[in-house]
């Protein structure tokens, strides 16, 4: 590929945690990418902005946080297929969400300054990335689930959460998918299909 060592290929980035890391799968023109197939690719990952935020310290790029990461990526596939079509999820997706879950907690606090707290507490840091994304998952359902959307275009796995005010955002860019589908339906109309 032509981007240099370090930099994020994925074409879509900035969505929040939870489908970020379903956005670590794409399809171009040269086939299925994975960046979590290999533990560079995972350090990729952890150092992107948008995982960065929520990561302090950004864990080791390691085997086991790679696939601690996978599961909670498979249990995220299944959750948001249910979300795509509005209905609940199934309780083995639950269960599968609920299992990366219970590797975290958050712990509430009275600071010293009085202020309220909540620790992040972890049974291991390789737990983190993937905690974070499942919990970044009930974050979006408890907000809007509706806004959970995959991309139009069927040939695109891409996911996003649609912020816009209408709610009527259907690609994952508008530079891709978007135009790729104007440009079918203009061919369309002048082949008189
Ligand atoms: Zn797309």
């Amino acid at each position: 590929m032509s981007h240099p060592p370090g930099a994020d290929p994925r074409p879509l980035t900035g969505e929040p945690l939870a489908l970020d890391l379903l956005n670590t799968r794409w399809i171009d023109g040269s086939g299925p990418h994975d960046l979590l197939d290999s533990v560079a690719g995972l350090g990729v990952w952890l150092n992107s902005p948008a995982v960065r935020g929520h990561l302090d310290p950004t864990p080791a790029a390691d085997p086991a946080t790679r696939d601690r990461l996978l599961l909670a990526r498979t249990a995220l596939d299944t959750l948001v297929a249910s979300a795509a079509r509005q209905d609940p999820a199934t309780p083995e997706s639950a269960d599968r969400l609920n299992e990366v879950l219970s590797h975290g907690r958050i712990r509430r606090t009275l600071g010293p300054d009085g202020a309220p707290m909540s620790v992040v507490e972890m049974d291991d840091p390789s737990w983190a990335p993937a905690w974070y994304a499942a919990e970044n998952w009930l974050r979006l359902v408890a907000d809007r689930p509706d806004r959970i959307r995959p991309c139009a275009n069927h040939a695109c796995i891409l996911h996003f959460y649609d912020v816009s005010k209408n709610g009527t955002r259907r690609w994952c860019s508008m530079a891709g998918c978007g135009n790729r589908a104007k440009a079918q339906r203009h061919y369309a109309r002048r082949s008189g299909a």
